[in-house]
């Protein structure tokens, strides 16, 4: 008897332990047979048992070739007798059927023969038929003949021997084992016509067992084993080569194993090897394990070449309905996708004879037929599909799942290229899961349980897609972060919006214009350069600058400006520098501050200072650059008279480096920039008195179309400003060409302009000079600290050109390119000055002179202009 099934542990150990004692049993026994056949009588009385004739216990009966022999046995442990055919060639003796196996004889007072009526009988010592063929037809005369196949067959022949008809045969009565050529019917239709092997009830007893295992005729036939009434194994559908079941089919469909449908609907199994030279044979043994063997005539045994059920997951049901059984899984059974347990306890404890249920009901089901569509299969692969597989039309794998999926009932689908489209209705019972081999089956499962995929879309969107989006924000935020870091690095200037001790913080191409310079008509520096990429400009911590000028001490004072102190000082590397620091008093504040390093750090050029970084902590704006270690003009024009005054070459050259700088700003740079404060003190020596224009404070832009800016604000120093900035607010190119002539007649002179006061006519530098030009003694006015040093030509030539600079009308003035041209050049003929600004009652200050200043053209004045304006 088999084990209760939940009693399993290692069901194939198990059985194979058995099996070995079993088999070890029946060689056992199988010897005393033979030595008892040997001992008793072993006569062979030929192929043909006759009527009238008998088969006496200890004869035996032998098949022509001598393959099978016919006769008495015991088995072993056993005492009874029994007709049996076993293998005659081959020891130990194996036993191949068993005519008496329910009615043994207790001694050996049997005999097998041919009774009156034509069939074969047993008798035992007292004359009972203890076992009969029983055939109802009489038969005149019958013959009983052993065949090689191992099939005794009893025929009916005539007096010439000749067989009229098989009365009976030994194949149509199969007992535990299925020989070649031996067929086992199943007719759906009659069950009585159904040929199972059964098997012993064991090793010693051969009585009708618990198992017998023969063809399940259902509309796709198997292979089954029945343990009593219920399945105990089956093979799964027969496709026409091989079971679907068994990974294994081949080899034995190689060994001519196979399985027909006769025209009578009859299912027929079978197998015969093309190669009948050794003995092969299936035996269902006590155990229910249905074993293929071959006689291997080298080893003197048999081979087990299969056996079925091999693994606790072959047996049938084995997880229950819906239930899916893996070797290589833990615990072996699940339930398939999209159901659950239905015992839940016991399911957990490891009986899952209960099975599992839907999880969701289908959508079909729930919502009628009509929503079918929203129902869907699950792929599993390596399947030995699940019991009662039924038909449906489809002739691809697309179709099949087509049709099934229209139809409610339609619970599953499998398509093999042999049977076609296969489905099933209700429990999908019997599932497992090969390693290898077997088919994909497709589960039908609600939508919201559908596959992978879906399932992969929904973790996608519900996670993945949030997780990415958080991710990018994120990343969006850094990189924003980085990039206004990058911003501000760049102009190294902080905006400390709030005035509290944070870092001074402000977008260089945003920040405001000042509040009252908003009629500049778009004359802001920060305006003018907006989407200008600038160079890098470092930012000094406090602390750097601070020790760079030994904490600001008065030693390192070089001077003070508008904007507050300057103070010399040397940065970690050696490099000097000039330090201007914002004093909380000065005028200045943070829009000239923001003008200067927006403006500055965007225009290079020899004749403009430098400037090398900044710092903006807290309420500090310092401004660093490069050390002119001559410090500024003005100290050598109007200084105390113990500094070397500087000679008319080094003037000169100045002058032309102030007009060549100015150029560039009003023509040459990206810009048009209007400076707005040139004076003496804002042009730098370097170490070779080259002038370098500094202060860009109250520069502004002007559109590269834009001739003229008006501001309510005038900034600027007195004595260099225009008449028409002064008074009207309007500066240009020609407003700094003013400022420029009053530098050159200061630096030709030595004398300020404002502070020059000869009498109550003559108040300032371009009087006295105008009054000198009118004269024709313009060169009084060289500074005698040149001791007369000087080339004529040129200092007259500058005294002329800085005439012309401080025309009163902006018209008059030429631009910086021609000054530039002017000085380069000796032998042009420049135009006669008119009076300058300043030098008596202002025509601007009349309206007719207003409007006639409306009328003049702000055009440069052309080469040409000048060549023919004489003197
Ligand atoms: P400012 O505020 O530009 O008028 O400068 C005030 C004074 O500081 C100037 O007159 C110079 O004497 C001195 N100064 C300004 N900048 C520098 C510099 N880069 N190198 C040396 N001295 C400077």
């Amino acid at each position: 008897m088999l084990p209760p099934k939940k009693q399993y542990k290692s069901f194939s150990s198990q059985v194979m332990g058995i099996n070995n004692i079993a088999k070890i049993a029946s060689t056992v026994g199988f010897l005393l047979f033979a030595i008892l056949c040997y001992l008793r009588t072993c006569t062979a009385i030929g192929t043909i048992l006759a009527t009238n004739n008998t088969v006496k216990d200890g004869d035996t009966l032998v098949s022509v070739g001598d393959d099978f022999a016919l006769g008495f046995f015991s088995p072993h442990n056993s005492t009874n007798r029994y007709v049996g055919i076993w293998y005659n060639k081959i020891r130990p003796g194996t036993i191949v059927w068993v005519a008496n196996r329910d009615t043994p004889i207790a001694d050996s007072s049997g005999i097998i023969m041919i009774d009156a009526n034509g069939n074969l009988v047993i008798l035992d010592g007292r004359g009972g038929a203890i076992w009969s063929t029983n055939i109802s037809t009489l038969a005149k005369i019958a013959h009983a003949e052993l065949l090689d196949t191992g099939n005794l067959q009893l025929r009916e022949v005539d007096s010439a021997n000749t067989t009229k008809r098989i009365l009976w045969e030994s194949f149509d009565y199969p007992g535990d084992t299925h020989l070649p050529s031996m067929k086992l019917d199943a007719d759906p239709k009659r069950k009585d016509r159904t040929q199972r092997l059964t098997s012993w009830r064991s090793a010693s007893d051969p009585s009708s067992g618990n198992f017998s295992s023969g063809i399940d005729p259902q509309k796709h036939p198997q292979a089954v084993i029945w343990d009593g009434a219920d399945i105990h194994w089956r093979s799964g559908p027969w496709d026409g080569r091989a079971y679907l079941g068994i990974p294994d089919m081949d080899y034995m469909y190689l060994d001519g194993y196979n399985l027909i449908k006769t025209s009578e609907g009859v299912v027929q199994i079978s197998y015969d090897y093309i190669n009948g030279s050794f003995y092969s044979r299936y035996v269902l043994d006590s155990l229910g394990m249905l074993k293929q063997f071959i006689w291997k005539e080298e080893n003197n045994s048999w081979l087990n070449t299969w056996s079925g059920p091999d693994t606790e997951c072959d047996l049938y049901g084995r997880c229950g309905p819906n239930g899916r059984c893996s070797m290589s899984s833990s615990p072996i059974c699940n339930c398939l996708k999209g159901f659950e347990p239905k015992y839940s306890g016991e399911w957990n404890s490891g009986n899952w004879s209960g099975g599992c249920v839907r999880s969701k009901q289908l959508e079909c089901e729930k919502n009628g037929i009509g929503s079918w569509k929203r129902d869907g299969f699950f792929k599993m692969e390596r399947i030995k599909v699940p019991n009662f597989a039924d038909s449906l039309a489809g002739g691809s794998l697309k179709e099949c799942g087509d049709n099934c999926q229209k139809s409610c009932s339609c619970v599953a689908y499998a398509y093999d290229t042999m049977i076609g489209c296969i489905i099933w209705r209700g429990d999908l019972v019997d599932i497992q899961q090969f390693a290898r081999g077997g088919v994909d089956l497709y589960i039908r499962l609600p939508a919201s349980e559908l596959d992978e995929k879906k399932d992969r879309k929904i973790v996608i969107i519900s996670t993945v897609l949030p997780a990415t989006l958080i991710l990018l924000g994120c990343v969006y935020f850094l990189w924003r972060w980085r990039a206004k870091q990058r911003e501000r690095k760049e102009h190294h200037i902080h905006n400390n919006k709030e005035g509290k001790n944070n870092m001074l913080c402000f977008n260089m191409y945003n920040s405001a214009k000042a509040p009252n310079d908003s009629s500049d008509g778009s004359n802001t520096l920060n305006d003018g350069v907006k989407g200008t990429a600038g160079p890098e400009l470092p930012l000094y911590g406090f602390s750097v600058v601070a020790i760079a000028t030994n904490n600001f001490s008065d030693a390192n004072k070089l001077g003070e400006g508008g904007f507050g102190i300057v103070y010399k000082g040397k940065l970690p590397g050696g490099q000097q520098i000039a330090l201007k620091r914002l004093s909380k008093s000065s005028g200045q504040g943070l829009e000239e501050f923001k003008n200067e390093v927006v403006l500055i750090s965007r225009v290079q050029h020899r004749n403009l200072v430098k400037l090398l970084g900044c710092c903006t902590e807290g309420e500090e704006k310092i401004l660093i650059y490069e050390y002119m270690p001559n410090k500024s003009l003005d100290a050598f024009l109007f200084g105390p008279s113990t500094k070397e005054p500087l000679d008319w070459d080094k003037r000169f050259h100045i002058v032309e480096g102030i007009a060549r700088g100015l150029l560039y700003l009003h023509r040459d740079s990206r810009f048009k920039i209007i400076h707005r404060d040139l004076k003496a003190s804002n042009i730098l020596l370097d170490e070779g008195l080259n002038p370098k224009i500094s202060d860009f404070g109250m520069a502004r832009i002007l559109g590269e179309e834009q001739i003229l800016a008006r501001t309510t604000r005038v900034v600027g120093t007195y004595g260099y400003m225009s008449p028409e900035y002064a008074m009207q607010g309007r500066f240009s190119e020609k407003s700094d060409v003013f400022s420029f002539g009053v530098l050159l007649l200061e630096i030709v002179s030595g004398k300020r302009n404002t502070s020059f006061c000869q009498n109550e006519h003559i108040s300032n530098l371009l009087c006295h000079a105008w009054q000198l030009w009118n004269e024709g003694t313009a060169l009084e006015l060289i500074d005698p600290a040149l001791g007369g040093h000087y080339e004529q030509e040129q200092v007259l030539r500058c005294i002329h050109l800085g005439l012309l600079c401080v025309q009163e009308f902006p018209k008059d003035r030429p631009l910086m390119s021609s000054v530039v041209f002017m000085f380069g050049c000796d032998i042009l003929t420049l135009p006669a000055p008119k009076h300058p600004a300043f030098t008596g009652i202002s025509p601007l200050q009349s309206d007719s002179s207003e409007r006639n200043h409306e009328n003049f053209s702000f055009n440069d004045v052309t080469i040409t202009d000048i060549i023919f304006l004489g003197r």
